[in-house]
This record gives C-alpha cells, sequence and structure tokens, in this order.
C-alpha cells in the first residue's frame, strides 16, 4: 500500500512518494533551549518519530534533521519582545550558552526516555551564522527587504503566494489590523536580521552586512534544512501553531532564495491540551517527563497515550488518561513477556497494522489491531514475532522490557532461614521473636504447606 500523508499545504491526504526513490528527508523544527521541554512539545516530537518509524518500516532510509534554537526566538510572533535566550539567561542566573547546552541535553534525555529515535543530524542556529547572513543578503538583493530603526524585515507584500500554507486572509488582516505594526511595513511581515540594541551589549550578536546584531527565527531553519536536505526536500514538520507564520515565513524565504516551496509535504502535530489551557512554558508551570516520573510513571506509559490519538486531533491531557495508558501498556508488556519465543510474523495482522499506519499514521487504530492480535488464539509464539515487528512502529520497547524481580535482602533471608530452623526444632518463642524482626523491617511472611514465602510489604 503506498503511504497517505497530510499535506498541510494542499489540505489533502497525498500519496506519499520521495524526491529520490528509496531516501527520505526529514526537516523537523526542534526546541527553543530556553526552558525544559513540556510533554506537550514532546508530543510533537513522538509523532515525528512515529512518522520515521513507519518510512524506515516501509523500508526507506531517512534522513532526520532536527535543529536547535539556541538564539533569536523573540517571545512574540511579531517580532518585538526579548530573545526568549536572554531572558531564559536572566531567569536561571546563568548566561545563555550555558543554558542551551544544559537544556539542549535536557532535550536529548527526554527523547531517550520516550523511545524517540536520535535524529541523523543535530544542527545549532548558532553554529550557521554564515548561512544565515548569506540567505538574507539573496533576499535583500532580489528586493524583498527594508530597513527599519531595529532590523532588517521581509516585506511580504511583495510576495503574491504569502501565506498560502496558511490560507491567510490578506486583504481581511490589512483591513481588520488596529495593532500598532510599529515601523513595519504590514502586519505580516517578519524580521530577518536584528540589530543589537545601542544601550545594551547582547551575549549572543554577530557582525553582518548589515550591523551587529543575530537573524531573526524563520531564517535559520530554511538556511539549515536546505544545507543538510537541499533545496526541495521531502517532508518538513513541527507543531500546529508552525503553520501561520514560522512556516509560512519558512516558505516565503524559500520561494524568494531558491524559487520552491522548501518540502513537498507540511505535516503538522496538533496540540496536547490541558484541563483548563494548552501548555504553556512561559506561564512557568507545566508538565515535564520527569514530572511523570516523579510521580511514578514510566515515560513510555506518556508514549503509549500519545499513540492512543491520531496526530491532527488535539489531545487531552488527564492523569486519568495517563493512567489508562499505563495500565494497557503494562498489560502489552507481560502478555509478551510471558509468550514463547518468537517464531514467524502472521502476515494477516500484520497487514492490517500496516494499512492503518500508512494511513495518515493512524497509530489510534493501530493499537486496536495489536489488541485484537495480541488476544487471538494464534500461538503464542507467533504472536511474539508480529508484536515485535508492529513495536518497529510503536517504538514501546517491548522486547526490552522485564518485570521487576524483588530482591530480598541477605540478612532478611538470614532471619527467614534462621526462623525455618526454630520452627523444625519447635522452638517457638524464638519462631516468634524472628517473625517480629522480619516484620518490622518492612517484610511480609506468608506459610504454606509448599514452604515460606517473604515480600517486602506493599
Ligand atoms: P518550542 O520549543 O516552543 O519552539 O516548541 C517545540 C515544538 O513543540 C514545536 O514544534 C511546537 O509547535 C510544539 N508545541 C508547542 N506547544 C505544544 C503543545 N501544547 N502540544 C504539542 N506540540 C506543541
Ligand atoms: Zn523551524
Amino acid at each position: 500500500m503506498t503511504l497517505k500523508l497530510y499535506d498541510t499545504y494542499r489540505r489533502s491526504l497525498c500519496d506519499f512518494e520521495p524526491i529520490t526513490p528509496g531516501k527520505v528527508g526529514i526537516y523537523a523544527c526542534g526546541p527553543t533551549v530556553y526552558d525544559y521541554a513540556h510533554i506537550g512539545n514532546l508530543r510533537t516530537y513522538v509523532f515525528e518519530d512515529i512518522l520515521r518509524r513507519v518510512l524506515e518500516f516501509k523500508g526507506f532510509s531517512v534522513e532526520h534533521v532536527v535543529n536547535i534554537t539556541d538564539m533569536g526566538h523573540l517571545t512574540s510572533d511579531g517580532d518585538t519582545g526579548e530573545d526568549k535566550m536572554e531572558k531564559g539567561s536572566r531567569k536561571a542566573g546563568e548566561s545563555a550558552w550555558d543554558i542551551a547546552e544544559r537544556f539542549t541535553d535536557a532535550f536529548k534525555s527526554d527523547l531517550n526516555n520516550l523511545n524517540i529515535l536520535e535524529p541523523t543530524t543535530w544542527c545549532r542556529a548558532t553554529d550557521h551564522i554564515p548561512e544565515q547572513i548569506a540567505d538574507i543578503g539573496k533576499i535583500e538583493a532580489k528586493g524583498f527587504t527594508y530597513k527599519t530603526s531595529d532590523g532588517i524585515y521581509f516585506d511580504t507584500s511583495k510576495l503574491d503566494s504569502y501565506g498560502y500554507l496558511a490560507r491567510l486572509d490578506k486583504e481581511g488582516l490589512a483591513e481588520g489590523a488596529r495593532v500598532d505594526v510599529g515601523e513595519k511595513h504590514s502586519l505580516t511581515d517578519f524580521a530577518l536580521w536584528k540589530f543589537s540594541p545601542m544601550d545594551d551589549q547582547r551575549q549572543m550578536e554577530w557582525e553582518s552586512p548589515w550591523g551587529v546584531g543575530f537573524p531573526g527565527w524563520h531564517i535559520e531553519c530554511s538556511a539549515m534544512a536546505v544545507k543538510y536536505l537541499g533545496e526541495k526536500f521531502d517532508i518538513h514538520c513541527g507543531g500546529k501553531d508552525h503553520i501561520p507564520v514560522h512556516h509560512s515565513n519558512e516558505i516565503a524565504q524559500s520561494e524568494v532564495c531558491h524559487g520552491t516551496t522548501l518540502a513537498n509535504f507540511w505535516l503538522h502535530g496538533y496540540f496536547l491540551e490541558t484541563d483548563s489551557s494548552k501548555m504553556s512554558k512561559s506561564s512557568g508551570e507545566f508538565l515535564r517527563v520527569q514530572t511523570l516520573v516523579d510521580r511514578e510513571y514510566d515515560p513510555l506509559a506518556y508514549r503509549y497515550l500519545c499513540l492512543t490519538a491520531h496526530y491532527r486531533s488535539d489531545l487531552k491531557f488527564t492523569w486519568e488518561s495517563l493512567d489508562s495508558a499505563s495500565i494497557a501498556l503494562g498489560r502489552l508488556r507481560s502478555a509478551f513477556y510471558s509468550w514463547d519465543d518468537a517464531s514467524d510474523v502472521d502476515p494477516d495482522f500484520l497487514m492490517r497494522f500496516s494499512e492503518q499506519v500508512e494511513r495518515d499514521l493512524n497509530t489510534a487504530t493501530a493499537l486496536a489491531v495489536v489488541w485484537e492480535m495480541a488476544k487471538s488464539d494464534l500461538d503464542s509464539s507467533v504472536r511474539k514475532a508480529t508484536l515485535l515487528e508492529m513495536d518497529r512502529v510503536l517504538g514501546l520497547d517491548l522486547a526490552n522490557w522485564e518485570p521487576i524481580v524483588e530482591t530480598i535482602p541477605e540478612e532478611i533471608l538470614l532471619l527467614v532461614e534462621s526462623r525455618r530452623l526454630a520452627r523444625q526444632e519447635k522452638n517457638w518463642p524464638l519462631a516468634d521473636d524472628l517473625r517480629d524482626q522480619i516484620v518490622g523491617a518492612g517484610y511480609e511472611l506468608d506459610d504454606s504447606a509448599a514452604g515460606t514465602s517473604v515480600r517486602r510489604k506493599g
């Protein structure tokens, strides 16, 4: 079956064919490393991981590029406000370079805990300043820029196709705009280069043909994507919030620089929402993978929860839904563990599973096939082989799971053995004393005809 993916640009489900047979290039917008990632951000990376795994499952070799935004992302999409990195640095009392490194490491560890495959290429915005300056130069040479007192801006009114990705109603926006656009010519214009303030020394700034400053956020992604994947590659993805601004601007820059829309497919993950509002790092209170671990959840239970919803629908997060995902994952793990060693795959179940994931990554319906297969009367060795194949896409790491076997400390085992001997010798006072010691140390004894078992009190 041909893989079908929903392309936001065409607003339809399209058959996926790579530009180069057998090979797929994916660019996924990475984190802005001024703070930890919240589990909402990570839902987007789980979706992108499923995309990559499905492509690999189908036999493609995937070049997966993820950037680290370590500068230039302002607190407002309208190119005003502070640079998030400088703000994060002040909040943490560390240099912007240090927080970038610390939160990049934390992000990579989150990905690892969620069994998200490591991208084939990581690229940092601050390592690609010359590439960004070169692209801004091209846009300027083609007459699509203007200068204000705080930077060089892209003039969106000069590009007829501007905003097609988001189906932006440009006239409506212009008429309805009561907001102050400052020196910008129109609301949708965006910064390519921002000047460092005269009265302030920024931690992150570079020389450029336009003066000392730093690149706008959007140019980093299009410049790095082209460097690693070419002027037109297969798939560009990110969260749905990127459709109206960040990705619309990336496309505009690429149309002017290279005459392309940058990617053949634009895929967007919908949001994880909490009861009251969507997750927001700026609110200061947000759920991290570590928050889940602190509450004794396995991070893969969160991954399972993400798989229960289609990536193109918002998912409401509740602790009850995480509990259900945790129970389901536990059942799947124990079943898988109890089955005989893997033998042959069942082709019918595997085909039904593939049909679901190849229909725009429908993991929710694919999970229904998984459960039907797991409960079927196929030989358990066949079920194990089939589930192993399915797990190449699900990424639940079933093969490496083992039940936690309780280890009883040596001194407790010695007390249990002494009690056994005391009972054999009918020395009841000593046996009772030993029992008290064992119970006092936090263990329970269970005497039966087969002998005595001991376990930690639950
Ligand atoms: P940021 O670090 O803010 O640049 O965001 C990293 C990624 O997370 C981007 O692809 C965003 O679109 C995505 N994202 C942000 N908030 C959410 C959310 N609540 N649910 C899912 N994805 C999100
Ligand atoms: Zn991006």
